[in-house]
């Protein structure tokens, strides 16, 4: 999915710049398929120009085929779509959680009225 954004989004907690949701396309490949995470196309495009006529996506890197005749792969961003608005990974996620919730007390409702619900119960 990813989220649609002007700028690009760096993550909260460690500061790197979060990942594009990109798509890989194959070319020279037995027939075309589109799957969710890859295309797989019948031509050979000789040139990175002519790739990019093959895709209406902005190629972001691409790699050539063994024989060095046609570009082989290509990955492509639609030029607005990231990973996450916030963090980079789940692990940054959860660091940043924690240490909110130990060094600044945040808590949500669910957990005031469970402690609130143990002291009742004592
Ligand atoms: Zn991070």
């Amino acid at each position: 999915m990813g989220i649609q954004l002007n700028s690009q989004p760096f993550c909260r907690w460690c500061g790197i710049a979060i990942r594009k949701r990109t798509e890989t396309t194959y070319f020279g490949r037995r027939s075309t398929e589109i799957t969710r995470y890859s295309t797989t196309r019948i031509e050979k495009p000789a040139s990175l120009a002519d790739a990019q006529c093959l895709v209406n996506r902005k190629i972001v890197s691409n790699t050539r085929s063994m024989d060095r005749t046609y570009v082989d792969k290509v990955t492509t961003w639609d030029g607005e779509t990231y990973e996450d608005e916030l963090f980079c990974s789940l692990k940054c996620e959860a660091a940043l959680g924690r240490f909110v919730a130990k060094h600044h007390g945040w808590s949500t409702n669910e957990y005031r009225q469970a402690k609130e619900k143990g002291k009742s119960n004592d």
